[in-house]
């Protein structure tokens, strides 16, 4: 066996007893292999059978430029060459990262954002942003602000502060006790929420009144920062109103609380706007972005800082602004030549044009589904390539689907032509941003051959 010709029967049963797969039990392996896949082209998967799918999920909602986008592998290949790796630690930079940065400063520009602080991926960009937001606090002087809110069924990655900002308990339960100090409000998810609301817009109003009622409670003085993502993801693919992320942003302004934006799956192009704070016309004070940076051709990631914190940062004289943090792969030379040849795709192709209307056609779809199967209790989407099915046994009583039934759609779908992907009693949709008529319509085929 050579790397190039993998024997299927050889990885098969290797990949049961030699490693652990993140988001699964350790003991499934055997009982549930996963799909081994070989090879990828366009927006399709290959896998070691040599069965070919749509990649409805997009890699893990970071592929937004398909397998092929050449000019990327060709700026990682060639940076290999020149550079393979420097620290920007102090005292060092690379020529990679500061064209990057003011890059990403102009591309960034209208969410009012000027400063990149580079990292390994996602869970690291929220990491460094709740460390940012209290540094912040304590520079200007008021260091009681400590405390973090955020959304139920909200995701923010895995490390210790993200895990304990997340909303959704699957997350959380088995590492817990978390950080203290950490407290969630209600989401705007209009299928099932406390308030028993079905209006969109009255339910955003109800979420933004548990959000003040919060604070009032906590005491606005504890509070460093809200962090949210402008649709939720992993929690479901939940867009709120369009009132909310706004009013989000005035209550936080009103009480000096700042805005955090994880932006890791929204910002450039999904939500069919170049990130999902202008999609909503909302300006963060930080905004976390990973995956689509690179394409996920390379582990990279970037926070986006405003000018509210760069007046207090780089004013400071007294030394606290100093930064106590950072990763070995902070502004990895690579990373930022990945970096540096997708934001030029992106703009070239204008991807979130072709978000929106692929989008469309993708929701539009899923809805028809809905008409056809009572499984089908609800379909999200609607703002860019980001849609979900969620799936009941029964649409009155709302209760979930089991687990088997869900996984024998997922499976037929994709012996069908698409892969999707399963989380909970939701199937979600996160393809690639560069996919076609032809490869939405597919994807639905696939999935109504599923039900
Ligand atoms: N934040 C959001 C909104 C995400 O969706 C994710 C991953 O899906 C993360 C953070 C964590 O990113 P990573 O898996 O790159 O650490």
């Amino acid at each position: 066996m050579t790397a190039h010709q993998p024997d299927a029967n050889f990885l098969k049963e290797h990949n049961a007893r030699s490693l652990w797969h993140p988001m699964a039990h350790p003991g499934d392996s055997l009982a549930n292999p996963p799909t081994i896949i070989t090879g990828a082209s366009g927006v399709r998967i290959k896998d070691v059978d040599g069965h070919e799918a749509v990649d409805a999920v997009g890699g893990l909602w970071n592929v937004n430029l398909g397998f092929s986008c050449q000019p990327v592998k060709d700026a990682i290949a060639a940076q290999l060459d020149v550079l393979p790796y420097y620290s920007i630690f102090r005292g060092t930079t690379n020529d990679q990262v500061i064209q990057l940065a003011e890059e990403l400063r102009a591309f960034f520009a209208p969410d009012g954002l000027s400063r990149a602080f580079f990292t390994s991926g996602g869970s690291d960009s929220v990491e460094t942003a709740l460390r940012l937001a209290r540094q912040y606090h304590k520079v200007r002087g008021e260091p009681s602000r400590v405390k973090y809110l955020s959304l139920k069924k909200g995701y923010h990655g895995t490390h210790f502060g993200g895990a304990s900002v997340n909303g959704n308990a699957n997350f959380r339960t088995a590492y817990e006790p978390l950080l203290a100090g950490c407290h969630h409000i209600p989401a705007p998810y209009t299928y099932r929420n406390p308030f028993n609301e079905t209006d969109p817009e009255r339910l955003a109003q109800l979420c933004l009144s548990a959000l003040e009622d919060e604070i009032a409670f906590q005491g606005a003085g504890t509070i460093a920062a809200f962090i949210m993502e402008p649709i939720l993801g992993a929690g479901g693919v939940i867009p709120p109103h369009e009132s909310f992320m706004p009013g989000v942003a005035e209550i936080c302004r009103k009480h000096g609380i700042l805005l955090i934006a994880d932006e890791v799956i929204t910002a450039f192009g999904r939500t069919g706007s170049w990130s999902g704070s202008r999609h909503w016309g909302v300006q963060p004070d930080m905004m976390c972005t990973a995956k689509a940076i690179t394409n996920g051709y390379f582990p990279f990631g970037a926070l986006m800082i405003s000018e509210r914190l760069v007046e207090v940062f780089e004013k400071d004289e007294s030394g606290k602004a100093a930064i106590g943090h950072g990763y070995t792969y902070s502004g990895h030379p690579v990373g930022a030549a990945a970096a540096l040849a997708c934001l030029a795709e992106t703009k070239r192709l204008d991807v979130p044009s072709n978000a929106a209307a692929r989008g469309t056609q993708v929701f539009n779809g899923l809805k028809s589904l809905q008409d056809k199967y009572s499984l089908i209790g609800d379909v999200r989407g609607g703002h860019g390539l980001m849609s979900a099915l969620e799936l009941v046994s029964d649409r009155t009583t709302k209760a979930a689907i089991d687990k088997k039934t869900i996984n024998t759609i997922q499976e037929v779908a994709y012996q069908n032509g698409a892969m999707v992907r399963v989380s909970g009693s939701n199937i979600i949709l996160s393809p690639p941003l560069v996919l076609t008529e032809v490869d939405a319509a597919q994807i639905l085929s696939a999935l109504d051959a599923g039900f």
